[in-house]
């Protein structure tokens, strides 16, 4: 199978990489030179634009940092549906809102082709691992179509149902990794003011009932976990922007449909102050770091 994958970031690199492991030729594009070059040593074919990439391309994967990126991929007189071969199956990666990818869907249908909105789940590691977790929004054929490649990317494949309904799952996940973080911060320092060491506290609550991701797989604080982003400097990882932006989509969607979202609400004003003092492309763990007044 001929794969186009655009965006070649922390996840998309890592995910390609995958492919070109398990036997697939991958074309790729992405606007950084050094991450076509990791792309190559790789085993990638990098080529110069998009178009290119999805030129003769069997499936088009996307793995864009949010909404507008994925718009102007695909819509408008240059975009790929009005200049790849509508044979081609879509699997939009990226987290953006529900909304828009419903809207980007529906005008690749008019254009004849299929499409799945297909955000992960898993952080960077779960790319490299090839473990990551699908939550997949569209036609249960489409998904069929796309599950061999996905299986070689990821461990978990959920279909949540119609188009759009995969970046829902998601943007409910990550308001909800964005709160624990959060929490698991706030709980970590309250307990090192007290002279606990973090590691034993982090040991203790992660067999108690404060037990969640962030605290066991993704400890904020620096030192407890050799593997967390926190112990390399916060570098890597799913950065603080992106965290926001999700908490945007999240806010903006229970906007739309009048949802209650208070804790949502909070903790996109805190990462916006962790990102305004000039975070944001820190790991999003770094929120352990913010001083709120
Ligand atoms: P990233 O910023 O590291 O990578 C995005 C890449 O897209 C960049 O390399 C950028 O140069 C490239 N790009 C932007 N516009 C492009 C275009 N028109 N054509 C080709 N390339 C283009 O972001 P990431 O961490 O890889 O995240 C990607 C998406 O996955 C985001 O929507 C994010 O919310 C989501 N996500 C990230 C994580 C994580 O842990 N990093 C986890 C789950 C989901």
């Amino acid at each position: 199978m001929k794969v186009a994958f655009l965006g070649l970031g922390n996840m998309g690199l890592p995910m390609a990489l995958n492919l070109i492991k398990a036997g697939h030729q991958v074309h790729g594009f992405d606007l950084v030179q050094s991450q076509l070059d990791a792309f190559k040593a790789g085993g990638g074919i990098p080529v110069q634009s998009a178009t290119e990439a999805a030129k003769d391309a069997d499936v088009i994967i996307s793995m864009l940092p949010a909404s507008r990126h994925v718009e102007a991929l695909y819509l408008g007189d240059a975009g790929l549906l009005a200049t790849a071969n509508p044979k081609a199956l879509l699997i939009d990666c990226s987290t953006i809102s529900p909304k828009v990818s419903q809207a980007v869907a529906a005008a690749a249908k008019i254009k004849g082709f299929a499409m799945i909105d297909a955000p992960v789940s898993g952080g960077t590691a779960g790319a490299q691992a090839g473990t990551l977790t699908f939550m997949v929004g569209g036609d249960a054929s489409a998904l069929e179509c796309a599950r061999p490649l996905l299986e070689k990317m990821g461990k978990n494949i959920f279909h949540a149902g119609a188009s759009g309904s995969g970046q829902t799952v998601k943007v409910c996940n990550n308001m909800l990794l964005g709160i624990q973080m959060l929490g698991t911060s706030e709980a970590l320092r309250l307990g090192i003011a007290n002279g606990m060491d973090p590691k034993v506290l982090s040991d203790i609550m992660s067999k108690s009932s404060g037990r969640n991701w962030a605290l066991e797989l993704y400890n904020p604080c620096p030192g407890v976990m050799e593997s967390a982003p926190s112990s390399k400097g916060y570098a890597g990882g799913f950065g603080v922007d992106l965290m926001l932006k999700d908490l945007g989509l999240a806010t903006e969607n229970a906007g739309d449909l009048e949802a209650s979202v208070p804790l949502g609400e909070l903790s996109r004003k805190l990462y916006e102050a962790h990102s305004k003092a000039g975070n944001g492309q820190l790991d999003f763990s770094s929120v352990f770091n913010l001083k709120a007044d």
